[in-house]
């Protein structure tokens, strides 16, 4: 399956992506698709929309451009809870290249997903992580960070 990145405009980046339902060798692939177009992007993190498929899943990997690679996957994510805390960092989007944002943030997050097999898995997540984990996760709703930060 190839993927091709789709950007700031297109009406998928828009819609209310889908729970998966199924937990099968495509959707094995398609997460190991979007792994591979997150790395050539390069990027840290990607949600399915962002790929043109409108269903509840994103990749992220916080480490791999200054050290050893963390790749994980999300799948029908809820953030079950967040810190009282919010800081402002700055963000930006495969889907909207060449422009940057700050955006406040929730500084910890407590979140519920599924892995590629449908076992449910709960962690809470700090700094960058929870910064990507955040950004993604608006993927899924159809926000980006033209909505909710301010351009630098
Ligand atoms: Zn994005």
């Amino acid at each position: 399956m190839a993927l091709d990145l789709r950007f700031d405009g297109d009406p998928v980046l828009r819609a209310m992506a889908v729970p998966i339902t199924v937990f099968d060798s495509g959707l094995a692939g398609l997460v190991k698709d979007m792994f591979a177009v997150m790395y050539a992007a390069p990027g840290r993190g990607l949600a399915a929309p962002q790929v043109g498929v409108s269903q509840r899943v994103f990749v992220i990997d916080t480490t791999w451009k200054e050290a050893a690679p963390t790749p994980q996957a999300f799948i029908n994510p809820q953030i079950v809870a967040q810190s009282g805390d919010h800081a402002a960092g700055t963000e930006a989007c495969l889907s909207i290249p060449g422009r940057a944002f700050s955006v406040v943030r929730p500084t910890w997050i407590d979140l519920e997903w599924q892995d590629l097999d449908g076992m449910a898995h709960q962690g809470r997540f700090d700094g960058v992580e929870a910064i990507c984990i955040c950004h993604e996760f608006d993927h899924l709703n159809g926000v980006l960070i033209t909505d909710v930060g301010t351009e630098q």
